[in-house]
């Protein structure tokens, strides 16, 4: 009998959820929020979700992983959240990566690089650079090409929006 273990699954599950959080990135633009979203799946079930929300919430740390561990954390009733996979579509910032090691995630999986502020590979490496106690497994670049385009195409419309208000105010 042939058993079904096939080995590539988990690249195909690491779209879907990032099509998850791709979706939640969406919702976040759409409330003028610069647009990230981030899903914590554990057992092949989502834990935790949100999207960016600095703006809406007054909060600098309502960044879209911060939300989703948040709303994990208390689902589960639990701080720390090992054997959870969070996907996010943007590499994580500082504060993020902080957290996701205090929340002992097992393994991150990102979208976009982000070459000004991410912290996994780009500007830092915290994570991987085994300064810390904790490992933490970690792909990069799933649906690279969507999670920038959506970030590349909110900025681009923002300034367009801008620039005809300042023509607008002439
Ligand atoms: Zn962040």
């Amino acid at each position: 009998m042939q058993k079904t273990t096939p080995r590539n699954n988990s690249s195909k599950n690491d779209e879907k959820w990032m099509g998850r959080a791709l979706a939640m990135a969406l919702e976040a633009s759409r409330r003028g929020e610069v647009p990230v979203g981030a899903v914590l799946v554990m057992d092949d079930m989502i834990i935790g979700e949100g999207g960016n929300s600095p703006i809406g919430l007054h909060d600098p740390t309502a960044h879209a992983e911060i939300i989703a561990i948040r709303n994990a954390a208390a689902a589960l009733k639990n701080y720390r959240l090992p054997l959870t996979t969070l996907y996010v579509t943007l590499e994580p910032c500082i504060m993020c990566m902080g957290a996701i090691l205090h929340a002992r995630i097992d393994r991150l999986v990102y979208g976009a690089s982000d070459p000004k502020s991410g912290a996994v590979s780009s500007v830092y490496t915290i994570g991987s650079d085994e300064l810390l106690n904790h490992y933490l497994k970690i792909t990069g670049n799933i649906l690279e090409q969507t999670c920038s385009s959506l970030l590349k195409d909110f900025f681009k419309d923002r300034r367009k929006f801008q620039k005809n208000r300042g023509n607008d105010t002439i």
